[in-house]
């Protein structure tokens, strides 16, 4: 059974190494280096997995967490400027990756109850960027996430079927006209922040790479007619996943790796893959 629970609070941070000059900042941290810093209303959600108490009915009472997150989060970075105020962060740059491992640490050693443990956080820094941290079987690892969208239009058409077996399979959806849909993208990439930076990988290289492959191929396009790949395949979410996946899997800045695509093609569905 797993649970999670959601706190925000607002806090401050600034890219900019003390020691640096300002143009080995700007070259470390990009259009975000400046000594003074920005803020976010930040997201987190905790989740604990464990087997359910047959007395309480739960597996962690949520005023436990809440008290905890209180006491051992909030009360440390909620309305603090992180990078100057926060101890924690004297020696780690509080990028969204180290403030997600941050939020593990202060939370990890108070559920020592093995009927529930933490399995996962994570932070949103904003609706389109969030950062995971899990530790399956020991390993501590964090997972950075760009959310995206785009407009793209298509016709469910298999060219291996008749046309009554396209009708009989896609219906409406193999209309010749095609129709439109508004989709949803997430892209996670995985690995080891770096000691300097704190961060997986380059924001602005993987924001370009999203660009270059995935918004210039797909926005306002017709996947059918527009994109190579779809010639003689049917241009379903699931190909599409796949698609996206193929195009940008080799171009994410090293030592960072793509770990999964989502793709959502309407709020009520929703493609994941993982490699
Ligand atoms: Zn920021
Ligand atoms: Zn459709």
């Amino acid at each position: 059974m797993r649970l999670k629970r959601r706190v925000m609070f607002s806090a401050g941070h600034a890219y900019w190494l003390v020691g640096l000059t300002d143009e080995q900042n700007k070259a470390l941290f990009g259009r975000w280096a400046s000594p003074y810093g920005h803020g976010h209303n930040y997201t987190v959600e905790v989740t604990f997995e464990g087997a359910v108490d047959p007395v309480t009915g739960m597996i962690v009472n949520i005023v436990d967490i809440d008290r905890c997150i209180k006491q051992n989060v909030l009360a440390l970075v909620a309305d603090k400027h992180l990078t100057y105020e926060v101890a924690w962060f004297a020696e780690r740059q509080a990028t969204l990756e180290n403030i997600t491992s941050f939020v593990w640490e202060q939370v990890e050693g108070h559920f020592t109850d093995a009927r529930a443990r933490l399995c996962e956080i994570t932070v949103w820094e904003s609706p389109t960027l969030y950062a995971t941290r899990t530790c399956a079987g020991g390993n501590p690892m964090v997972s950075l996430t760009r959310c995206i969208d785009f407009a793209a239009s298509h016709r469910l058409h298999a060219p291996g079927l008749s046309d009554a077996e396209n009708v009989a399979i896609f219906g409406k959806c193999n209309h010749k006209g095609g129709h439109g849909h508004n989709y949803g993208v997430e892209v996670t990439v995985t690995g080891e922040p770096d000691p300097v930076t704190g961060m997986l990988l380059d924001l602005e290289a993987l924001d370009t790479v999203i660009e270059e492959h995935i918004m210039q191929v797909f926005d306002h396009k017709c996947l059918n007619d527009d994109v190579p790949e779809f010639v003689g395949s049917n241009p379903t979410s699931e190909n599409l996943t796949l698609v996206i996946w193929n195009r940008i899997k080799d171009h994410i800045p090293a030592p960072a790796r793509l770990s999964r695509i989502i793709v959502r093609e309407t709020d009520r569905n929703y493609f994941e893959y993982a490699g």
